[in-house]
Formats: C-alpha cells, sequence, structure tokens
C-alpha cells in the first residue's frame, strides 16, 4: 500500500467518523479500488450485511436511548409525581380512600360503552388492578364479643384509577427489605397524573382527609400497643356520653373542669418552662367506673385514648418511656393498674428479678420524661393506692387524686333515673328502689358496675331493677 493510498484512505476514516456520506464508497476506492484486498472486504456481501447489522444495532441503540431520554424529557414535562411515605399521617387515609375510590372500579368489566372505550382497555389490561390486599380490623366490644370487618385494599404494584377526567396511576410498593418496629414493611404509595390535572392531587387529599375525619367525628379512637407503638384497636367506637357514667354527686364534672382548665393553660405553662402534663389518679374498688369515667371524658373533651396497663407482660422501662414519648395528638394516656409497678420492686427487691415488666423507678421516670409542648393528659388507676409509693403522688406526677367508691345512695338514685326515668316521671320508683337498696344494705357497698349488671326489664312497661 502506497503512502497516497494510506493518507486518502485516513482522510475517509475522517469523513465517515464526521458522517460524510459515500465515505464508506471512498474508502473502498482509496483503499486500492475494487481489486485491493479491504476493497473486496467491502464488496463482499457477507462483511456489509455485518457492517449493516452493527450499524443497525448502533443506529438501535442510539435511537433508543434517545427515545429514553425523550420520553423522560416528556415524562418530566408532562407528568406530574407525588409520593407518600408509609410514616405520613395521611398514608392510611389516601389508602382507605382508595379502597372506597375502588370498591365500584372493582366490579368486573362491563360492555366497552358503559365504560368508555379507553378505560375499558385500562381496566381489561392492567393485571395489577385485580392485585388486592384483605385488610381485617377486628373490634372488641365492651361485652368481649368480637367483630371483624374486612375490606379490599390496592395491593402492591400499579394501578390506574379514574378521578374525574384524569387517569392517576397508583403505585404502592416496599422500599427494600426493612420492617419498622412494628415488623410492618417500609413502604409507599406514589401517585402520577399528567402534568395538566396536578389540581387533582389537592382533591383527592381533601376527600381522603374529610372521610378520615368523618369516620373518626363523634367517636374515640381507642389505642393500644403494638410492639414500641400505638395503633388504633379497631374501629373508632361511639363516643360515651359522659352522663353515662355516674360518680359521687358534682365529682365527674369537677375532674372535667380541672382538665378543661389545664387545656385553657397551655401558654401559662408554656411561658414558665413548666411541662405541659397533668396526671390524675383514680383509685377505688374493681367496678366503679375508672376506665368508663376515662373513655366518657376523652368523649367529652374530643380526645381519643391510648390504654396501656402497667402489668402487661413484656412491657420495659424503656418501651414504657418510648409509648409515653410518642403519644398521638390529642389523646388521653390511661395507665391502668399502676400499683403493678410497684409490686414488681418488690419482686425485683426479694427475688432480685428484673424481667420484662416496668419497674417503680421506671414509671417515675417515664413520667418525668414526658415534656412536650402539646398537652399531656395522663391518668393512672389501681384498685390498691396502698401499695403505692409516696413519690408517685406528687404534682408534677400526679397532681389530682381521686376516689371512686361504692355505690353512694346519691349514685343508686341516679343510676336508677338513668334507665328508667321516663318510665317513672314521679320518682316513685326510685324512692321504692332506693329504700330496697337500702334495707339490703347495698349503700356504699356495691359497685356501680354490679347495680348496672343488676338492671333487668322484666316488663318493657315495667321495668325493675332486680336486686337479690
Ligand atoms: P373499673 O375501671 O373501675 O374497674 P369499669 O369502668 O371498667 O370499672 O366499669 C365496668 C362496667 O361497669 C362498665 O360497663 C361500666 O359501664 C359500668 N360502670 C361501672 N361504674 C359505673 C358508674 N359509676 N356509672 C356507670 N356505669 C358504671
Amino acid at each position: 500500500m502506497d503512502k497516497n493510498v494510506s493518507e486518502d484512505t485516513l482522510k475517509a476514516l475522517k469523513d465517515i467518523r464526521h458522517g460524510k456520506d459515500d465515505a464508506i464508497k471512498k474508502l473502498a476506492e482509496t483503499s486500492g479500488g475494487e481489486g485491493s484486498a479491504f476493497g473486496q472486504l467491502l464488496n463482499n456481501p457477507f462483511f456489509t450485511a455485518g457492517f449493516g447489522l452493527a450499524a443497525l444495532g448502533a443506529a438501535v441503540r442510539y435511537s433508543s436511548s434517545g427515545l429514553r431520554k425523550a420520553t423522560e424529557l416528556l415524562r418530566r414535562r408532562m407528568l406530574v409525581d407525588l409520593e407518600i411515605t408509609r410514616h405520613d399521617e395521611s398514608y392510611e387515609w389516601v389508602l382507605n380512600w382508595m379502597t372506597a375510590h375502588y370498591q365500584h372500579q372493582l366490579a368486573p368489566v362491563g360492555r366497552r360503552k358503559d365504560v368508555g372505550t379507553l378505560e375499558y382497555l385500562m381496566r381489561r389490561f392492567t393485571p395489577a388492578l385485580h392485585h388486592l390486599q384483605i385488610k381485617t380490623a377486628v373490634s372488641r366490644t365492651a361485652s368481649g364479643s368480637e367483630q371483624t370487618a374486612f375490606s379490599l385494599v390496592p395491593g402492591h404494584g400499579r394501578h390506574i384509577m379514574r378521578y374525574g377526567n384524569a387517569y392517576v396511576v397508583v403505585n404502592r410498593e416496599r422500599i427494600g427489605k426493612s420492617f419498622d418496629s412494628n415488623g410492618r414493611p417500609f413502604e409507599t404509595i406514589s401517585l402520577t397524573t399528567l402534568y395538566y390535572y396536578r389540581h387533582i392531587f389537592e382533591d383527592i387529599f381533601r376527600e381522603a382527609h374529610e372521610m378520615a375525619v368523618q369516620s373518626t367525628e363523634g367517636k374515640t379512637i381507642v389505642y393500644t400497643t403494638r410492639g414500641m407503638a400505638w395503633e388504633p384497636s379497631g374501629q373508632p367506637k361511639r363516643r360515651r356520653p359522659f352522663e353515662s357514667v355516674v360518680l359521687e354527686q358534682g365529682l365527674a364534672e369537677r375532674i372535667l373542669g380541672d382538665v378543661r382548665e389545664f387545656l385553657d393553660a397551655r401558654t401559662w405553662y408554656l411561658d414558665r418552662g413548666i411541662p405541659y402534663r397533668r396526671g390524675y389518679l383514680l383509685h377505688g374498688p374493681p367496678g366503679t367506673g375508672k376506665t368508663s369515667f376515662v373513655q366518657a371524658l376523652a368523649g367529652s373533651l374530643d380526645f381519643n385514648i391510648a390504654m396501656l396497663s402497667l402489668s402487661q407482660r413484656g412491657l420495659t422501662d424503656d418501651l414504657l418511656n418510648h409509648l409515653l414519648l410518642n403519644v398521638p395528638a390529642r389523646t388521653i394516656v390511661l395507665l391502668e393498674d399502676a400499683d403493678a409497678a410497684f409490686s414488681n420492686r418488690r419482686q425485683q427487691d426479694s427475688e432480685g428479678y428484673s424481667g420484662a415488666n416496668v419497674t417503680y423507678s421506671g414509671l417515675l421516670n417515664a413520667l418525668d420524661g414526658v415534656a412536650s409542648a402539646e398537652e399531656r393528659i395522663i391518668f393512672m388507676t389501681t384498685n390498691h393506692i396502698d401499695r403505692l409509693d409516696e413519690a408517685l403522688i406528687r404534682p408534677g406526677r400526679v397532681d389530682m387524686t381521686v376516689h371512686l367508691g361504692h355505690a353512694t345512695e346519691w349514685q343508686i338514685g341516679q343510676l336508677w333515673d338513668r334507665f328508667y326515668a321516663q318510665h317513672d316521671p314521679e320518682g316513685e320508683g326510685r324512692q321504692r328502689f332506693v329504700a330496697k337498696a337500702k334495707a339490703a344494705g347495698l349503700i356504699d357497698n356495691v359497685s356501680t358496675a354490679a347495680l348496672q349488671a343488676a338492671a333487668r326489664y322484666q316488663d318493657s312497661k315495667r321495668p325493675t331493677f332486680a336486686i337479690s
């Protein structure tokens, strides 16, 4: 190959690089024409076919990456995403909203003309639309019976929903393999729609929030512990009317007044740097309305309740501390069996036991540690006040101690009225009933729960309390 030829070849190669037309042809010529080895190669149909394929491959690669970029650009320009993580409060609202919204979209696909061609095709050919999860809510009624409600929620994967005129792609996915402290996987829901319809997110959130508010309106959410966190126990319960719990005359109103005063004094506490919390101790025999009163109080203040028994196994000092620091907003904490922490202390002293139970110092630390800009109302109950330590009943830990005793004459009369007032306008029945209770030695001697249980309708017209 002479010098000129190689220079020309170099030039042709450069031209190819710069994408000049018929450069390949020139390369063949400059490489010594048809007779040269390279020229022959280029004239070889197998070689040129291979070359063509390679070029085609490169072109496809180039165009597919171009297509990707273009799609990405288009996506960025035309679509809008919104991501909600499981830890956000709105996660459950949106999932519930989707569930409600889905019920009709889950119906078997009807005729094309009923739903429109686009929706028909989407619903027919989107497999994830059929991927559902079952959500079971078990709640226990006061009588101990269980009520179970099932609902279908969109499972993991991609779903397409129609909202007004817009189509929304909903992607529910797990993130990684880790689990939160309650053993639930981390996950997110992302909603994607056309940029043009971006305003619908606001509407969706408003609806989801309204739905969440409606489902709890006039109701009390009862939180219990699950793992390391508070979880609603079953469906929100209908508020317990304040008057339904009959305490000694004026007592219920006195406690309610104290809580209201505390709630109104937020700035007073914060300005003076005093932890904004108030503790109450209700003590007395079982069945005198301690738990019921806190439920009724929460209802009348429009608060929820977070319930925890200190005798609950597996409840450690650290866990109690963690739970008290992470109480949901507008929630009264109800710590039952407060004496359990003190009997554990005895157990610990005599047997050196320090297993998974709350200790006395653990309870005091947890109560003292509660510091929050939000109000913290803590009610403790015990059937054995004598087992408690003086250190607990001190302002800041327990600000008000209330004894709920056996039914007094006044309470017995009130309980009668609660059941039978409309059948006994003159109050004669009540007088007879109280007299009978007195004669039976029940005054200050029977729990209100036992009296309540004794209420029997023997005859719908002439109901009587059965006192045996
Ligand atoms: P405690 O917590 O003191 O053991 P509960 O609040 O659990 O008592 O009461 C048990 C049952 O008795 C509940 O169904 C409740 O309605 C009824 N009860 C107890 N005390 C009263 C009361 N003072 N007024 C109305 N109902 C009561």
